[in-house]
C-alpha cells in the first residue's frame, strides 16, 4: 500500500516511510491510497474470527509485501493479546469495551501495533530513532508502555502539567529507561505544537530518525479499524445492518478509523461524534464552518482538544463534501454535569459503570437514538476503564471501586518526569543530551 499526503495527492510513500517519518514534509497527514474492500463472505465469517485473525486479514492489505506473513502474524498476535468485548446494557444498547489492554485504554491498540511495526522497520537502520508524542491523557501511557525497553528507540512523552489524572501520570511517567516523560507548563495544544516543531526540525534529523506516535501517525489509525469489525461481529444477526456507533472524540483518530472501517465495507448506518464542551466538530456538523479554538479542561480530559489534528483526514476521506460528511456523522457536545449525571444514571439503571469518556459516548448515542424513528442497535465505545478516573467516578456513585491489578502495580512507583516551560529550546536540550 502506498500513502499520499492530505496536502499533496501525488506524493507516494511506502508504509515504512509513512510510519517512520510520521508526517509528510509538507506538514499534511498521510492517508492510504486506497482502502481494502471486504466482501459479504468475509463479513459472514467475522463472528468466528478472533481479533488477531481479523487484524491479520485486514492488516495484510495495508502492509502489502513490506512485511512477510509470518512476521505479520506474530506481530498482530503479540499486539492484540486482549479482546474488545461487546457488553450489553439492555436490548440493542451496547458498550464496546476497548480498555482490556495493559494501560486500560483503547490507545493500547494503536500504540502496540505501531511500536511493533516500527521495531520491524528499524531492525537494520544505523541512526537511533527518537519518538515524540503529545498526550492529554491516555496516549502517553499507551505509547510509553508499548515502546518500553525496545532497543534503538527513545520515546519523549509530552503532557500538560496538572491536566492529566494522577493515575495517568503514574502510568506514563514512572517507566524510566528509554521513556522520558516531560511535564509541560501549558495545555495539550502546546504539547502538540512542540511535537510538531521537533518533527520539522532539520538539525534533529541529521543525527536521528525522528517520528511521532500520537494519532497523526497512520500506524495508530490502521489498527483502530480492526476493533470496529470485531465489535460489529458480536452483534445479533438482525442488528447487523442497522447499527449506529457513538465515538467519544477528541483528536478524532478513533472516529476517523471508524469512518475508514465503514468505507472498507463494514455496514454501519451512522456514527455519532460525541464531544465534551470542546465541541468544534459537532459545531462544524451543524453549521458547515470549522472554527478551532483553545481547549478547555473537562472531566473527559483525553478529549480536551480545540483543534483536532485528524479533522483534515475526515475532510480528505469525503473529498471535502459537507453533505457526505453529515450523512455519515451526527455530533453533539456535552457538559461535565451531563456527563456526571449519565455516569450515575447508567450505574443505577443498568448496573454498568462508565468512565467519563464512555459516558459522553453514551450521551451522544442515546440522544441520537431518541431522534431517529427506525430503532437501530446502538454501540458506544468505552474508551477507558473507569478505575483510571477513580476519584471522579467514586465521587459520583458514592462508593469505592476496585483497581485492576495491572494498574495497581504502577501506582507505588515514583514519578520520573522532567518539568519544562512551553519552550522548544528546553525540549531540544534534553533530547540532544540523550543518545
Ligand atoms: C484519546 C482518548 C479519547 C479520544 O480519542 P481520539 O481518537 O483522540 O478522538 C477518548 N477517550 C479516551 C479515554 C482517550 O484516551
Amino acid at each position: 500500500m502506498k500513502f499520499y499526503s492530505t496536502k499533496n495527492k501525488s506524493l507516494r510513500v511506502s508504509l515504512k516511510e509513512a510510519i517512520l517519518t510520521g508526517m509528510p514534509p509538507d506538514n499534511g497527514l498521510y492517508m492510504p491510497l486506497s482502502l481494502p474492500k471486504v466482501d459479504d463472505s468475509f463479513l459472514a465469517s467475522l463472528s468466528s474470527l478472533s481479533l488477531p485473525e481479523i487484524a491479520f486479514d485486514l492488516a495484510k492489505f495495508f502492509v502489502d509485501e513490506e512485511i512477510d506473513d509470518n512476521d505479520l502474524r506474530t506481530l498482530v498476535e503479540d499486539a492484540f493479546s486482549f479482546d474488545a468485548p461487546l457488553v450489553s446494557l439492555s436490548n440493542s444498547l451496547y458498550s464496546l469495551e476497548l480498555f482490556h489492554g495493559p494501560t486500560l485504554a483503547f490507545k493500547d491498540f494503536g500504540a502496540r501495533f505501531m511500536s511493533r511495526l516500527m521495531a520491524v522497520f528499524t531492525r537494520d537502520l544505523s541512526k537511533p530513532l527518537k519518538i515524540f508524542v503529545a498526550t492529554s491523557g491516555d496516549t502517553g501511557s499507551a505509547v510509553a508502555n508499548g515502546f518500553y525497553d525496545v532497543p534503538g528507540i527513545h520515546v519523549y512523552v509530552l503532557y500538560p502539567e496538572g491536566k492529566v489524572s494522577e493515575i495517568q501520570e503514574k502510568q506514563l511517567a514512572t517507566l524510566g529507561k528509554n521513556i522520558t516523560a516531560l511535564r509541560v507548563k501549558g495545555v495539550f495544544d502546546d504539547c502538540q505544537a512542540l511535537v510538531k516543531q521537533a518533527l520539522a526540525d532539520e538539525r534533529l534529523r541529521q543525527s536521528y530518525l525522528v517520528s511521532s506516535a500520537n494519532s497523526i501517525n497512520i500506524a495508530r489509525l490502521i489498527p483502530q479499524t480492526f476493533y470496529y469489525f470485531r465489535g460489529w461481529a458480536q452483534l445479533k444477526d438482525k442488528e447487523k445492518d442497522r447499527c449506529v456507533i457513538s465515538v467519544p472524540s477528541g483528536n478524532l483518530g478513533n472516529l476517523t478509523a471508524g469512518l475508514m472501517a465503514k468505507r472498507m465495507g463494514l455496514p454501519i448506518q451512522r456514527f455519532v461524534d460525541a464531544a465534551n464542551i470542546n465541541d468544534v466538530v459537532p459545531e462544524y456538523l451543524h453549521t458547515g464552518i470549522f472554527i478551532p479554538r483553545p481547549s478547555k479542561h473537562t472531566l473527559s480530559s483525553a478529549m480536551d482538544v480545540g483543534n483536532p489534528s485528524n479533522f483534515d483526514r475526515i475532510l480528505d476521506l469525503y473529498h471535502h463534501r459537507y453533505e457526505a460528511i453529515t450523512q455519515d456523522i451526527w455530533g453533539k457536545g456535552y457538559t461535565d454535569d451531563e456527563t456526571k449525571e449519565k455516569i450515575r444514571e447508567t450505574y443505577e439503571k443498568y448496573g454498568y459503570l462508565c468512565d467519563p469518556h464512555g459516558a459522553v459516548g453514551l450521551l451522544g448515542l442515546e440522544e441520537y437514538l431518541s431522534l431517529v424513528k427506525t430503532k437501530p442497535a446502538g454501540i458506544f465505545l468505552e474508551t477507558a476503564h473507569p478505575a483510571k478516573f477513580k476519584s471522579i467516578v467514586e465521587d459520583i456513585i458514592q462508593r469505592e471501586i476496585p483497581i485492576p491489578e495491572r494498574l495497581a502495580q504502577c501506582l507505588n512507583k515514583p514519578l520520573q518526569a522532567i518539568t519544562i516551560e512551553n519552550d522548544y529550546r528546553q525540549l531540544l536540550d534534553i533530547v540532544c543530551k540523550q543518545v
